[in-house]
């Protein structure tokens, strides 16, 4: 799973750009925009970016800040991630003569990285530039200011683009136009439509239209749960639900892919069907199961967490939120544990109220507490 709202490649878009946009700065322009900024203080040594980003240097395997005095590697060899957590999910290991994970970096950049945070998990509500004075009690003027030096591009173009491209996912996931935009914060100004239309070069309506046509696959079949469907695009796995009947869970995929066309296929899904019960009784650990999902750059933080709690364990809600660095969105990553797609896949069951009570379950608290039993027994 990619893991940042702008700076990721773009994953399977399902249509190229017909025609390049001059109304607003696209998502892409925005990413090569801060690109170009973190090259220009990578070359400089710039200290005043220190914690915005770090680089990998593949043919060493390590990572360092911006301001490491260590010798410029070729460019070829470079890559920037967000934070040291990305680097280290890439397979890179801190540098030990700047210690990037030692440093939080400048003031500056602590408030850009929070508004940057803030901006992903608030997309769906109208982020002005006062609304974004207040929370982090600072002038616009220097908001503006300081965004733009330390990413080399306005807030608002940033804002832009992560809107941008989430109104893009919801497109491709197959929600209607007016969901889509109304999801990432857009009104139902005209104006606002138009522009996403020039964006897209095209139509909202046009380009979802192309990113439905997706077939996606379905089985359902008997589970230590009850009934569990599991559906597939064809690139990995796109759902795991539980439900009481068969009905039940085909209205639940009708729902969340309402415009593709969804076919039962029992044997091309056997083999995941019988791994997954497996994991589930933890008879088999590491199952194959690619994943086929659509996220916010801070659901696939949260997700991306969980996946590292190993089997038989839980932990708080809160304690997941400080291990992704973000210690007072509890509230959020609850929210991202209720909208995990893909039931164990991503162990969304593995967190819990910080008293010991089991939380929510997008499935129903009884398979919650089912799950852990299991692997409580496993484990024993
Ligand atoms: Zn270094």
């Amino acid at each position: 799973m990619a893991t940042n709202a702008i700076l990721s490649q773009e994953e399977a878009a399902p249509m190229k750009r017909t025609k390049p946009s001059t109304a607003a700065p696209t998502a892409d322009a925005v990413a090569a925009l801060i690109h170009a900024r973190r090259w220009q203080a990578f070359a400089d040594r710039d200290r005043s970016l220190d914690g915005t980003f770090v680089f990998g240097v593949s043919s060493t395997g390590v990572f360092c800040r911006p301001s490491c005095p260590a010798k410029r590697p070729r460019r070829e060899n470079v890559t920037f991630f967000d934070d040291a957590l990305q680097a280290e999910h890439a397979g890179y290991r801190a540098c030990l003569r700047c210690r990037p994970k030692a440093v939080d970096g400048s003031p500056q950049s602590a408030l850009v990285r929070a508004m940057c945070r803030y901006i992903e998990q608030h997309i769906d509500t109208p982020l002005t530039l006062n609304a974004l004075s207040k929370e982090f009690r600072r002038s616009p003027f220097h908001l503006q200011r300081t965004f733009k030096s330390v990413l080399g591009v306005s807030s608002k173009a940033y804002i832009d683009a992560v809107r941008f491209r989430q109104v893009k996912q919801n497109l491709q996931a197959g929600h209607d136009v007016t969901t889509s935009l109304y999801a990432a914060g857009y009104g139902s100004s005209s104006r606002l439509y138009e522009r996403t239309a020039s964006q897209l070069g095209m139509t909202p309506e046009k380009y979802r239209r192309g990113a439905v046509a997706a077939v996606i696959r379905y089985t359902i079949a008997d589970s230590p749960l009850g009934r569990m469907l599991i559906a597939a695009t064809d690139k990995g796995i796109c759902a795991i639900q539980f439900a009481n009947s068969d009905h039940e869970l085909q209205q639940g995929l009708m729902r969340e892919f309402p415009f593709a066309t969804r076919r039962p296929d029992d044997q091309a899904l056997a083999e995941w069907s019988v791994n997954l019960t497996r994991l589930m009784q933890g008879r088999e650990l590491n199952p194959s199961l690619p994943l086929d999902i659509r996220a916010t750059a801070f659901q696939r933080r949260v997700w991306e967490s969980l996946q590292k709690i190993p089997r038989g364990e839980t932990r708080s809600y809160s304690a997941v939120a400080k291990k992704i660095g973000m210690p007072k969105a509890t509230r959020a990553v609850a929210r991202a544990c209720a909208t995990n797609p893909v039931a164990v896949a991503i162990p969304c069951h593995r967190v819990i109220r910080e008293d010991g009570d089991l939380g929510g379950y997008r499935w129903g608290i009884e398979r919650k507490e089912h799950l852990l039993a299991m692997e409580k027994a496993a484990g024993a």
